[in-house]
């Protein structure tokens, strides 16, 4: 089986409200998908969504980076998942974002050339189902009450506050406050501060401050940059601390473990470089012990089901937070329909075990390139 052409579709997405954190507003998600065909009549979709505070990759810039790559495919046998990623490397470095699009279009290739679930390919089911807490977007502590209110009202047992104002720790802790009141002492809270209290002082004053309202983590809370203040909050605040923005790759986390900077890892596709960089991260943190959590850049159906399949095949992932086909006000794919209020089944088809609505696409879509 060869790869004989590539085409790479830009889509914009609406999102039902705003997406707020601690570094920006977000009013849609921005994608990059790609088909990438072979000469046996099957078609692998990916997907790269950008979060450019966090990868450095903007929107234009995957998509730029996929028409560098996507040439070096053509005549590629697409089972040969590793050489082919260790391939993109070569031409240029870093842009996990855009090279997951590429890894996760690969595995969807490859699982429906082989009849199986992507899970399968990535070691089969360890879980019947998965987990979602919803996300509670940085606002004032009456909002993000109700927002919390109105989620746990329709069935969540999770919520997820952002949060992350650098000189208004208090207020963050107010919002938190605010939200423990709302949802009662059953709920789980979940703290995200996006790299907001910057550095340790700031970080282990607000991380203390919260702690009254009995977080399961605080994530996040200082610069990404810097392991050791992430360690120092660790230490100092006795509260479980989820590494997110800090921990991309294998690198990163065998970096973290030995400076025993986290208890928990939030592992993305557009961080890692996709399903391939997941899993090796992942083998490091399972060994260390460490629990991981599989999140998202807000994606459509089709990074969201791979995220999912991933977090189905990894013992050490409880939870998950592919809030992106629920988050959007129309999608290119029909993930919604596996969300029932907090836990999220994953397709059982070969693949992603889910097509893209070309009709959408065409909605949404930029203008597409074709490489062959
Ligand atoms: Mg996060």
């Amino acid at each position: 089986m060869r790869i004989t052409g590539v085409e790479i579709i830009p889509i914009k997405l609406p999102l039902i409200e705003p997406f707020v954190i601690s570094y920006g507003t977000f009013p849609n998600v921005e994608s990059a998908l790609v088909r990438i065909e072979t000469d046996a009549g099957i078609t692998g979709w990916g997907e790269g969504t950008p979060d450019a505070i966090v990868t450095g990759e903007t929107f234009a810039g995957v998509v730029e980076t996929l028409r560098l790559l996507a040439p070096a495919l053509i005549g590629c046998d697409p089972r040969d998942r590793t050489t082919l990623m260790h391939l993109l490397d070569t031409i240029i470095g870093g842009v996990p974002t855009a090279k997951a699009a590429i890894d996760i279009a690969l595995h969807d290739l490859v699982g429906k050339a082989a009849g199986l679930p992507v899970w399968a390919l990535l070691g089969g089911r360890s879980k019947e189902y998965l987990t979602i807490s919803r996300v509670v977007s940085l606002n004032s502590p009456e909002e993000m009450a109700r927002d919390a209110a109105r989620h746990v009202e329709n069935g969540f047992a999770t919520v997820k506050l952002k949060v992350g104002v650098e000189d208004d720790v208090r207020g963050d802790i107010r919002r938190v406050a605010a939200v423990r009141e709302a949802v009662g002492a059953d709920i789980a809270i979940k703290i995200d501060v996006n790299q907001g209290w910057r550095t340790a002082g700031t970080a282990i004053r607000g991380t203390r401050g919260v702690a009254a309202y009995d977080p399961e983590y605080v994530e996040q809370p200082v610069d990404a940059r810097d392991l050791e203040a992430l360690a120092d909050v660790r230490r100092m605040s006795g509260v479980p601390i989820m590494a997110d923005e800090a921990i991309h790759d294998a690198h990163d986390i065998l970096r973290a473990v030995q400076l025993r900077a986290c208890d928990l890892v939030n592992i993305k596709l557009m961080k890692s470089g996709g399903l391939l960089g997941a899993l090796t991260l992942n083998a490091i943190a399972e060994t260390a012990g460490y629990v991981c959590q599989v999140g998202t850049m807000v994606e459509s159906s089709i990074a969201s089901s791979a995220g999912l399949h991933l977090a189905l095949a990894l013992r050490n992932v409880h939870t998950v937070e592919m809030g992106g086909p629920i988050m959007l006000a129309d999608d290119i794919g029909p993930m919604k329909d596996y969300y029932d209020r907090d836990r999220v089944s994953v397709p059982d088809g070969p693949g992603l075990g889910i097509e893209p609505d070309e009709s959408k696409i065409d909605r949404y879509a930029g203008q597409r390139f074709w490489v062959r």
